[in-house]
C-alpha cells in the first residue's frame, strides 16, 4: 500500500510540498492536493492588478497545469476535518489519509470591523483587488486612508507598499497634489524585526507626504459619514479607504477543533500538531513567524523532508528555522528587500537591502522560479 498523503491547500504551503515530495518520491507515494480554487495568484500580484499594472488574467495560474508524478489535484471545497481520523470531508466526496498536511492559509474576518465593506474597499484578496483596479481611477482628489483593521496580518510590508504604489499611481496620473494619503498600521514600525527596513520606510513616506499613524488599528468605518474610527477613538475623515482586513483561520480549520486562539498551534521546529500524523503549515498556524508565502514555503520544505526521510529511511531534516526573505516595493520601479530570521535567536532580527533596479529584477525571479516549479512553466 503507497503512502496517502492529503495535503489540504493549494497555496505556497501545500504547492511546494507537493513538489517536493513528488520530485523525491513520485509514483511511490500517493499525493491528493485539494483546492476549492481553480488557480493561484501570487499574494503580491494583488498590489499589480489593483494599480493597473497588470491583469488578472495575466497573474493566474491554473491548477490543471500541474502534472507531477505522483500527484493528483482536487478542485473541491473541504467542509469537515477530523484530525483523530484524519479524515476530510469535501462537497465531492471524503478522502483518507495517512498523512494530513493542513495549509489552508488564513481568511478574512469582514464582520470583525462594522462598514468596511459597506463604506470601503479591501484589497486584500483576488476579488478586492480586482474591484479596486476599476475604482482607482476614478479617484483624483480628497483624502485616501489606507487603513489595517487587525494583526496580525499577512506579509506585514504590504500595507505599507501600498501606500507608497498609491502615491506613485496618483502622481503618474498628475493628481497627487489634489489628494491627501494616510496610512493606519497597528504595529510600531511598519517593519518592527527590521529598524533598518522600518526606517527606510518611515523616510519614504515622509518624503512623499504620506501621514503614518502607526500603533493604530482601525475599529469600524461609517459608510455614510465616510469616517474610519481608530481603536482609540479617534476619528479619520475619507473619500477613500483601503483596507486590510482582520485575519483569522478558515472556518472548517475552527471547527475541525484544531486551533486554539485562532490558529493551529504547532511545534515550530517540525510543523507537528497534536494529532498524529497531522501536520499543519502557513498561515493557519502559529508557528512563530509571520504570515508570509515565504515561511509558509519554508515550513513546507521541512515537513515535506521528514516524509521524504521516513519513505528513504534517511535522516530526519534539521528544525525549522523561521528565515525569509520578502521584496519590498517602494515605488518607481525599486524594491527593497527585507531578510528575516524569527526563530534561530532569542528574538526576531532583520536585515535591509536598500531599494534597487537589481532587488526589482530578484522579485521577479522569485516569482518566475516558483511558476516554473510548482506549475511546469
Ligand atoms: C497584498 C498581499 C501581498 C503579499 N505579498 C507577499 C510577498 O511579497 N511575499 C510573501 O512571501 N508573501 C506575500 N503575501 C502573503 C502570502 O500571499 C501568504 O502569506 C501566503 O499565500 C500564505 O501561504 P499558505 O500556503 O499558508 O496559504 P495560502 O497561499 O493562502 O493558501 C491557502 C489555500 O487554501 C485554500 N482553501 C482555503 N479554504 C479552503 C476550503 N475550505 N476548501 C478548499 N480550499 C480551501 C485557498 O483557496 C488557498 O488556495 C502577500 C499577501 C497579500 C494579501
Amino acid at each position: 500500500m503507497k503512502t496517502r498523503i492529503v495535503v489540504l491547500g493549494a497555496g505556497f504551503g501545500g504547492l511546494e510540498l507537493t513538489t517536493m515530495c513528488s520530485e523525491a518520491l513520485g509514483d511511490d507515494v500517493e499525493v491528493t492536493l485539494i483546492d476549492k480554487n481553480d488557480s493561484f495568484v501570487f499574494g503580491y500580484s494583488k498590489l499589480d492588478v489593483m494599480f493597473g499594472r497588470t491583469t488578472l488574467d495575466a497573474e493566474r495560474l491554473p491548477y490543471r497545469e500541474i502534472t507531477k508524478p505522483g500527484v493528483r489535484f482536487l478542485r473541491e471545497t473541504i467542509t469537515a476535518i477530523d484530525p483523530d481520523k484524519r479524515i476530510v470531508s469535501t462537497d465531492s466526496g471524503v478522502h483518507e489519509a495517512d498523512v494530513l498536511v493542513v495549509a489552508l492559509g488564513a481568511d478574512y474576518d469582514f464582520d470583525a470591523t462594522p462598514g468596511l465593506l459597506e463604506g470601503g474597499n479591501e484589497f486584500y484578496s483576488v476579488a478586492g483587488a480586482q474591484r479596486l483596479s476599476e475604482l482607482l481611477p476614478t479617484f483624483s482628489q480628497g483624502r485616501a486612508v489606507v487603513g489595517v483593521c487587525g494583526a496580525p496580518f499577512k506579509c506585514p510590508p504590504a500595507p505599507s507598499e501600498t501606500a507608497l504604489l498609491l502615491h506613485d499611481y496618483l502622481s503618474t496620473r498628475g493628481v497627487r497634489g489634489d489628494c491627501e494619503i494616510s496610512f493606519i498600521i497597528p504595529l510600531s514600525t511598519p517593519v518592527p524585526p527590521s529598524p533598518d527596513t522600518s526606517r527606510a520606510l518611515e523616510a519614504a513616506f515622509a518624503e512623499r507626504d504620506i501621514r503614518f499613524v502607526p500603533g493604530r488599528r482601525v475599529s469600524s468605518l461609517d459608510p455614510t459619514r465616510h469616517v474610519a474610527v481608530l481603536d482609540d477613538g479617534s476619528k479619520m475623515p475619507y473619500d477613500l479607504f483601503l483596507g486590510v482586513p482582520k485575519h483569522r483561520a478558515p472556518d472548517v480549520v475552527i471547527e475541525s477543533g484544531m486551533t486554539e486562539d485562532g490558529y493551529v498551534p504547532v511545534d515550530s521546529s517540525t510543523l507537528e500538531t497534536r494529532f498524529p500524523g497531522v501536520y499543519a503549515v502557513g498561515d493557519v498556524t502559529t508557528a512563530g513567524v509571520p504570515k508570509a508565502g515565504v515561511f509558509s514555503e519554508g515550513a513546507a520544505r521541512v515537513v515535506a523532508a521528514s516524509l521524504i526521510a521516513k519513505a528513504r529511511g534517511g535522516q530526519q531534516p534539521a528544525p525549522y528555522d523561521g528565515r525569509g526573505i520578502c521584496y519590498i516595493e517602494f515605488g518607481a520601479g525599486r524594491v527593497g528587500r527585507v531578510e528575516v530570521d524569527f526563530l534561530s535567536g532569542p528574538k526576531p532580527t532583520g536585515s535591509f537591502g536598500e531599494p534597487s533596479d537589481a532587488l526589482a529584477a530578484d522579485k521577479r525571479h522569485f516569482g518566475f522560479s516558483r511558476s516554473a516549479r510548482w506549475f511546469g512553466r
